[in-house]
């Protein structure tokens, strides 16, 4: 029998209500003669309100000990999603990451999954009960919990769908799918029927939370299709899969703005051999992850170097900053916090010249300045002033037809 996966994110089992229509989409499917496996995220904000708790009793809590108390928000809702499924009179049987055999690495808090071994998923599956699993979270080898990364219970789901052999995996949530831009900056924004695994890797990379960019990368690596649907309705959101040829044809995909960027400048550092690795080591050094990288050409004997980077590792990256200007003899180092990243994504753009041109160009006619610039393959990112993100966003969306409606040759330029 075919198996179907499910994973439902914490906004549709948030209420007792919710959590009682989730049990009825999963029986229908059971209905239909299918194997079900759903995973769930812990209700609400649940998560966010265990690591506010931890915060109140300690200044550094554990990783191991965070672990602990994160999964109880997965195994809370599992329990109750079970309990809604028997009171429909279908069998159903929860398990916690452990029993699912999701086996991690030992890092706490982002661990990685080593292997799938859901031989008592499988097991209950063939007595024809419904497996109802939590998602985020592992079993390192030391029989500790672990967690896979904040948004990681979409990990948890597309791996189990690939060990059991699932044909594609249903995510489903809040919003009825990938959109073309954040539809609260940019109202013409539409949904997408189809993303590559790569573009939608930029797009969640670049700010847009629809699913955990982990996820993706593993169900790329295993190529295996993600459907992105509401759990409010029926009607199909966008499937995540490899490129169909069409849509290679898309020059532009999608806008993400990113407004939880801030910039650095180290300004007056000599221009010689080694001056960047003294920087950038010891942001390393920080675990700081830097973003885009601009350096001004050299006024005589002295240049500028500018970078961005997430806002929460501002602090670190201030104090990287600092000790690398005093090591270089530097002039002083400037932070901007009212700084947003604004990305244009889509696989054609490997094979369409001008995409960058026409950009800068949209971004002129706005009368809007670009700070930074940054590229790839499939993306282009420009560093503006955050209160002209939006109206960047809109540029873009228009000006590289996104709103129209869904001719994938729009656009070509
Ligand atoms: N509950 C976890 C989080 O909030 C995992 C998830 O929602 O996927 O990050
Ligand atoms: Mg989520």
């Amino acid at each position: 029998m075919a198996v179907v996966l499910q994973k439902y994110g914490g906004s549709s089992v948030a209420t007792p209500g919710r959590i009682q229509a989730v049990a009825g989409r999963v029986i229908l499917q059971r209905q239909q003669g299918h194997d079900v496996v759903v995973v769930v995220s812990a209700p609400g904000d649940t998560t966010d309100e265990l690591l506010a708790m931890a915060g109140r009793v300690s200044r550094s809590p554990s990783g191991r000990e965070l672990d602990v108390l994160l999964a109880t928000g997965e195994q809370t809702a599992i329990a109750l999603l079970a309990m809604a499924i028997q009171d429909r009179g279908w069998d159903a049987v929860s398990f916690t990451g452990a029993q699912g055999g999701i086996i991690t690495d030992d890092a706490h808090r982002r661990a990685r999954i080593l292997r799938v071994e859901p031989h008592r998923i499988r097991r209950e599956l063939d007595a024809g009960r419904i497996a109802v699993v939590a998602g985020f979270q592992g079993i390192n080898g030391r029989e500790d919990i672990t967690t896979l990364g904040r948004g990681g219970s979409d990990l948890t789901a597309v791996a189990l769908a690939v060990a059991l052999g699932a044909d594609s995996c249903e995510i489903y949530t809040d919003v009825d799918g990938i959109f073309t831009a954040d539809p609260r900056l940019v109202p013409e924004a539409r949904k997408l029927d189809t993303v590559s695994y790569a573009e939608m890797m930029e797009l969640a990379s670049l700010g847009a939370q629809v699913m955990q960019l982990r996820a993706v990368e593993y169900a790329m690596a295993h190529r295996l299709p993600i459907h992105v649907r509401s759990s409010f309705h029926q009607g199909n959101g966008t499937w995540i899969r490899e490129e169909a040829s069409m849509e290679k044809q898309r020059v532009v995909t999608g806008v993400a703005v990113d407004a939880r960027t801030v910039k650095f400048t180290v300004r007056g550092v000599p221009d010689r051999p080694g001056v960047a690795h003294a920087l950038f080591s010891r942001l390393a050094e920080r675990q700081v992850n830097v973003d885009l990288i601009i350096q001004s050409a050299a006024r005589g004997e002295l240049a500028d170097m500018s970078f961005t980077v997430a806002e929460d590792d501002a602090e670190a990256a201030r104090a990287a900053c600092r000790e690398a200007a005093e090591a270089l003899g530097a002039e002083g180092v400037d932070f901007d916090g009212d700084v947003a990243k604004v990305s244009i994504v889509g696989a054609g753009m490997v094979s369409t010249p001008g995409v960058a041109a026409r950009m800068f160009g949209l971004l002129a006619g706005q009368g809007i300045n670009i700070e930074l610039i940054g590229c790839s393959e499939i993306k282009i990112s420009c560093v503006v002033r955050r209160d002209r993100a939006a109206d960047a966003a809109r540029a873009l969306h228009d000006g590289f037809g996104l709103a129209g409606l869904g001719d994938p040759l729009q656009g070509r330029g």
